[in-house]
């Protein structure tokens, strides 16, 4: 169901569920009870799919499901990246 956006006179903007055809023009506001009207407000539907979704999405799942790191961080195999040349003047060059 669509989330229908409302706000009464006194500034207060509340969201309520209905169905597209029984959607109200006015209802009454949560907190003084005062006649408020609905808003006319863009749909969040292209949100999803896109990118600033997977991110939002994807953010809120590493809070308690991070992802599992198979490979060695970088800069901790260092002994394995010494042979990659086999030039000899690379031998002379200076070590980090
Ligand atoms: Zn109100």
């Amino acid at each position: 169901m669509p989330l229908y956006e409302f706000r009464c006179p006194e500034g207060t903007s509340f969201e309520a569920s209905f169905t597209m055809s029984q959607a109200p023009r006015e209802l009454a506001c949560p907190s003084c009870g005062q006649e408020a009207r609905r808003r006319i407000s863009a749909p969040k539907l292209s949100l999803a799919g896109s990118s600033e979704f997977k991110l939002i999405d994807a953010t809120k799942r590493s809070a308690h499901e991070p992802e599992v790191v198979s490979n060695r961080l970088p800069g901790s195999g260092r002994s394995s990246a010494t042979g990659y040349t086999y030039n000899p003047l690379h031998q002379k060059l200076p070590r980090p």
